[in-house]
């Protein structure tokens, strides 16, 4: 699948093209249709096969294609993605502002072991619609009421089994329960591994999922 075959909204396009991207990779030839359409989608993929656009690429499209038509608020959040690791938040965050570079949409990370009064003031004081973050800070955030989730739209959990590796379920549950039900949420869930216990999490925060894997 060529991008162009996509119809994609133009500025989209445009940072497309700027990244060099012509063709789907095999993961985003197969979700893409899915994460376009609205749809939740259980991917099994490592890194490096091209997930991260594979998601973007939904949460951007949806986001441009839906404009907000009330008043929005600073640290009120249009899209989520939660990360394990600050190296894979900023990665994402990177793609994520080339991608939007055309669209006026506005990317935003949240990570630990940063400035906690400096990132406060950041995100308090500017609109985002798309959100990148690690868990534990973010729900400091969210507890403080700083950053607000009842507007998301769309959710990612990229690397769902490193969060489980490194112990994030229980804040990730909470943030989770933090924005609007799976049913009025679109949720995009990434695991490179399968097992029990990262089934049951998808089960429990996606609705209705197509499955793809590469
Ligand atoms: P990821 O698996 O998301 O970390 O992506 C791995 C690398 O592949 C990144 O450097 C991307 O910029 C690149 N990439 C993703 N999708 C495509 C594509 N369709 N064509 C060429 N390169 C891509």
């Amino acid at each position: 699948t060529r991008f162009h075959d996509l119809d994609l909204p133009d500025e989209l396009m445009h940072g497309i093209a700027d990244l060099g991207f012509e063709y789907c990779s095999p993961i985003q030839a197969q979700a893409l249709p899915f994460t376009l359409d609205g749809q939740d989608v259980v991917g099994k993929a490592q890194t490096g096969t091209g997930k991260t656009a594979a998601f973007l690429l939904g949460i951007i499209d949806d986001l441009l294609c839906n404009p907000l038509e009330e008043e929005r608020y600073a640290g009120e959040a249009r899209a989520l993605i939660l990360a394990p690791t600050r190296e894979l938040v900023l990665q994402i965050a990177e793609d994520a502002k080339l991608l939007c570079k055309y669209t006026g949409l506005q990317v935003h990370t949240l990570v630990g072991g940063m400035d906690y009064q400096k990132q406060q003031d950041k995100v308090a004081a500017r609109l985002v619609d798309i959100l990148v973050a690690t868990p534990g800070r973010l729900l400091d955030f969210v507890s403080n009421d700083v950053v607000h989730l009842d507007q998301v739209e769309v959710l990612v959990i990229d690397e769902a089994d490193r969060m489980l590796d490194m112990g994030f379920i229980p804040q990730v549950k909470r943030i989770v329960r933090a924005t609007p039900a799976k049913s009025h949420r679109q949720t995009l869930f990434f695991s490179a591994t399968f097992t029990y216990d990262v089934l049951m999490l998808a089960e429990q925060w996606t609705d209705k999922a197509v499955t793809v894997e590469i």
